[in-house]
């Protein structure tokens, strides 16, 4: 069967027309999709016949509420969704001065192996649909009854490990009949897998790449993300420099401050090199905790002398507010199941 909610609205309109349903059927159809429900028998306005037909042709579902975990420190709401299958997923509903800002999962699990990262603690399971990550945001705007103008493609997984079916997401994000969402609203964050930077360039999108880098270095660099290996810091450097001279959109890089590994002065001083080069802003974030992980957050004395070398080198630094620190939900600490307290 094939999953409706995957679908664009020309591509549903072409298949009714071949199932030789009225023009008006697919809009209405399209409509219902945009609103985030789950089966064709609440579609309304729809005979009872056609819902039972269609049904029969399309699969449709909703996803499922495991658990909700509300900060009581920020609001950031953290959602653990069943999907049809059975496995699950987790989204974060992040409140903004500009706006909430939903940060979706990509995958369920993740093949990176980042050596501070929770999420991909058991590896890759699937790839994600389509209709699944447009769902984490019709079912998180929904449930929250907050409106969604911001989404990060951050959550578990790897984007550009699952690219054909993230692009169609992100087309339907921005489908002014399904989300209408502008492509400045989207980010979208990958470990560097430098091999798709260029079909992603050539889609010419408008939303913010960043790049996790962490290190500057090969050496420090592969130690914390085994992808790394094979491609190495000046290759995603040379990356970074086409995407912005093919997109005109300037990357940021995320960097994870983590004690003693990559916050010397050294690393300072390089990193500021590398951003220069690439026109990149920096985005600081204080590591988060994960009960496996060795690693530990730098102090507050290093990261601001990180900071300071950045900036007295002219590079454009921020630090990343912690949200929903309370409920795991922050950087890093997404899971694809919920294990033991
Ligand atoms: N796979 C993509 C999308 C994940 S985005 C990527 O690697 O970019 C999540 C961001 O949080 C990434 O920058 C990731 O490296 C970072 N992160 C992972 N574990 C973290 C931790 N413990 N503390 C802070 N940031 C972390």
């Amino acid at each position: 069967m094939k999953d409706i909610l995957s679908m664009l609205p020309e591509e549903i309109a072409e298949d009714f027309s071949a199932l030789g349903l009225p023009r008006f059927r697919a809009k209405q159809v399209t409509q219902w999709l945009a609103k985030g429900v789950g089966s064709f028998e609440e579609m309304q306005n729809l005979p009872k016949d056609l819902r039972i037909r269609l049904a029969g042709e399309y699969s449709l579902s909703r996803l499922t509420i495991l658990r909700k975990q509300t900060s009581s420190e920020d609001g950031t709401i953290k959602y653990l969704w069943g999907l049809a299958d059975g496995n699950a997923v987790e989204t974060v509903v992040m409140r903004y001065h500009y706006g909430n800002t939903v940060c979706v999962s990509t995958q369920v699990g993740c093949r990176q192996g980042c050596a501070f990262c929770a999420s991909t603690i058991g590896g890759l399971v699937r790839q994600m649909e389509p209709s699944e990550m447009l769902n984490e945001v019709l079912c998180s705007q929904n449930d929250s009854g907050e409106e969604i103008s911001h989404v990060v493609l951050m959550g578990t997984g790897e984007p550009l490990d699952n690219f054909d079916n993230v692009m169609r997401f992100l087309a339907l994000l921005n489908h002014p009949e399904v989300f209408n969402l502008g492509m400045r609203h989207i980010s979208l964050s990958t470990c560097g897998i430098i091999e798709r930077f260029d079909d992603l360039a050539a889609r010419d999108l408008q939303l913010t790449l960043a790049v996790s880098l962490h290190a500057p270095d090969d050496e420090t660099r592969t130690r914390l993300m085994p992808a790394n290996r094979g491609r190495g810091v000046e290759a995603l450097m040379e990356a970074c420099k086409k995407y912005y001279e093919t997109t005109g959109r300037r990357v940021s890089f995320e960097y994870a401050m983590i004690d003693g590994v990559n916050d010397t002065a050294r690393h300072a001083l390089l990193l500021s090199k590398r951003a220069r080069e690439v026109g990149a802003h920096v985005n600081l974030i204080p590591l988060n905790h994960v009960e496996e992980s060795p690693f530990k957050p730098s102090t507050q004395g290093h990261l601001k002398a990180f900071v300071r070398t950045l900036e007295e080198n002219g590079v454009n630094v921020t630090i990343r507010r912690r949200l929903g620190g309370d409920i795991d939900a922050s950087c890093g600490q997404l899971r694809r199941k919920y294990e033991k307290r």
